[in-house]
């Protein structure tokens, strides 16, 4: 048995005005691929031979730049061209990437693959359940299943259950049908609907119900992304059969979850306080229990956001906090290059903001250089360096500036960047949900409704393509 891996995962955000270039990709070859997939030691139970490909991943952030994708995508291609005699091919995309010029990857890649290898080998797709998917992808691939968990920590676990499933595929244990999709009319917020949370929990436990039904391999609900102003932005059921008669069996499963959906949907809401930027930084003052991790929503790098903007450090910096604050992560690249040649330790004043548009205004701080360090990747690349950091001490306040687009997600971020996050009272990210090592050392969290390409009250965004009666209109939460 011969079966190619390989992983394409980004999410990109249309209302980011800056296109995703090579350089904030983490790209890799070769056999070192492999030991990044949790698929592997379950291709590798079954015997078969594994062919690497390509391993592209980046923060999210805007559109991918056509240079960035065709580079990513040749690297995919000639590893399948060089083994048209595959039994099988192993993939995890993300659901929610798209391509100057092109539109969705996904399609693009999984297209292309078809015309490569044919209708008849199969191919297993792990992805993301923040994925606007087009009916043409479950058309293309085999099976394809999301992750369960928001925030994401199942990762590991479907990459072994698609891979698995693959196995099954090519020794005809079971069969492959049409995969069903049913269209689920609703576009929200991507830091609304949390696996711990109800509604959503209660939808998974459908899925998981609808798995066990004999005839059905897969059930996955993908909740869709807003921030992507694209004519298949919404969320979708998929349901993939165990082979062709029960292809009308995975149907009736996918709409009758996608009924459940649609009738559970005026139930979701956010489940932390939602505060503007003044009231945010008012409430450092009031703080029960330390660290207060405050999300700077509408900047957030992880669901798309740019990742430049210094509307909450000039609050932050106005209020003069007696708490030790810790501002991460402002991509910077012009202050980075100014603070290449100076030392930890130098006095420096130095303007912040690249001055692009409203939300990344400069502000000029005086202040130390406390630490320099590496910045860290995201999701399955969080161990690797994707840029620098310099932070830089004004009073109590540390500023973390980076030279690419970032975000803390792990503790190791910090440690990377020189930092110690149980250190400060209270921790600014570029997140919306917090990511788990986050949120377990947080006391309290606050959504800061701050304004960006994540806006959370998504009505308010400036869509040309999504119905706008599908849009969620959210209700703020007071603390
Ligand atoms: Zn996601």
């Amino acid at each position: 048995m011969k079966i190619l891996s390989g992983l394409v995962y980004h999410e990109s955000n249309t209302f980011n005005p800056f296109l995703t270039g090579l350089d904030q990709f983490v790209v890799r070859e070769g056999e070192e691929i492999l030991d990044r997939f949790a698929s592997t030691p379950v291709l590798h139970e079954a015997g078969a031979t594994i062919v690497p490909s390509v391993y592209a991943t980046a923060f999210s952030s805007g559109i991918v730049s056509r240079e960035a994708y065709e580079d990513i995508k040749a690297r995919l291609l000639r590893a399948v061209e060089d083994n048209l005699d595959v039994d099988g091919i192993w993939l995890h995309l993300h659901g929610a990437m798209l391509i100057e010029e092109i539109g969705s990857a996904e399609i693009d890649i999984l297209s292309a693959l078809r015309e490569r290898v044919g209708d008849e080998v199969p191919i297993s797709v792990a992805m993301d359940p923040h994925g606007n998917i087009d009916p043409r992808v479950p058309e293309l691939a085999t099976v394809l299943r999301s992750y369960r968990t928001i925030p994401h920590v199942d990762q590991p676990e479907i990459e072994r259950r698609t891979a698995q499933h693959l196995v099954s595929l090519v020794r005809g244990e079971v069969g492959s049908g049409a995969v069903a999709h049913s269209a689920v009319p609703f576009v929200i917020s991507g830091d609304i609907p949390l696996t711990s949370q109800s509604p959503l929990n209660e939808i998974l436990a459908k899925l998981d119900e609808a798995e066990a039904i004999p005839g059905i391999l897969d059930a996955s609900y993908y909740v869709g992304f807003a921030w992507a102003d694209v004519t298949q932005c919404r969320g979708s059921v998929v349901v993939v059969p165990e082979g062709p008669e029960h292809a009308s069996l995975a149907q009736e499963t996918a709409d009758s979850i996608r009924d459940y959906v649609v009738s559970r949907f005026p139930e979701f809401r956010f489940t932390t306080p939602t505060l503007g930027v003044a009231e945010t930084v008012a409430a450092f003052d009031d703080v029960a229990q330390r660290p207060l991790v405050v999300s700077d929503s509408g900047d957030n790098t992880t669901g798309g956001g740019v990742g430049y903007s210094t509307v909450v450090l000039k609050e932050v910096l106005e209020a003069e906090p007696s708490d030790k604050v810790c501002v991460s992560t402002i991509w910077e690249p012009g202050a980075m290059a100014e603070l290449a040649s100076r030392e930890v330790g130098e006095e420096v004043e130095i303007a912040i903001g690249m001055d692009h548009d409203e939300v990344s205004r400069p502000v000029t701080v005086r202040g130390t250089i406390k630490a320099k360090g590496d910045l860290l990747g995201y999701m399955s690349s969080v161990n690797d360096r994707i840029g620098a950091t310099c932070t830089i001490s004004v009073g109590n306040v540390d500023i973390v500036l980076t030279d690419q687009p970032g975000s803390f997600v792990t503790l190791n971020h910090f440690r990377s960047a020189g930092l110690d996050a149980r250190d400060y009272d209270v921790i600014i990210v570029k997140q919306g949900y917090m990511f788990p090592e986050i949120a377990e050392l947080a006391g309290e969290h606050i959504m800061c409704i701050s304004p960006g390409a994540t806006y959370q009250f998504i009505e308010n965004l400036a869509y040309t393509k999504v119905d706008r009666s599908a849009v969620f209109v959210a209700e703020p939460v007071g603390r």
